[in-house]
């Protein structure tokens, strides 16, 4: 069990956490109800092919954004769990303790912050 973190700094961390969950969850659920019929049946009948080209913009930004919230969601999820488990605030890499203040600003975070710069610098030779 991780225990460089205080029993405070736990709870405000897990509070944080379910809290993202909570807007994460609820804008997904927003998201995945779509468009309603009406705003379809619009865009059936668009004339303007400007208009058309741009709604299908919109639509990809979309898709991108809700692909990105549902990864956070997914993290803020395995956060939680690790959480329950005692495993909390342990960088996944090298086993080392997140500082506090990253947890603040991260609180799904899975690594130290050298250990997510170097899985940055690998993932980005790799792509
Ligand atoms: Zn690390």
């Amino acid at each position: 069990m991780s225990t460089h973190l205080t029993v405070g700094q736990r709870a405000l961390l897990e509070a944080e956490l379910q809290q993202r969950q909570r807007a994460l969850a609820g804008r997904l659920a927003a998201q995945s109800g779509g468009e309603s019929r009406a705003e379809q049946a619009h865009e059936v009948l668009a004339q303007d092919a400007r208009e058309a080209a741009q709604r299908e913009g919109e639509r990809e930004v979309g898709v991108a954004l809700t692909e990105l919230e549902e990864r956070e969601l997914s993290e803020v999820r395995q956060a939680l769990a690790r959480l329950r488990e005692g495993r909390y605030g342990r960088c996944s890499a090298c086993g080392c303790d997140i500082p506090f203040e990253r947890l603040k600003a991260e609180p799904q975070a899975l690594r130290c912050i050298g250990c997510e710069a170097e899985a940055e610098a690998t993932r980005r030779r790799a792509g």
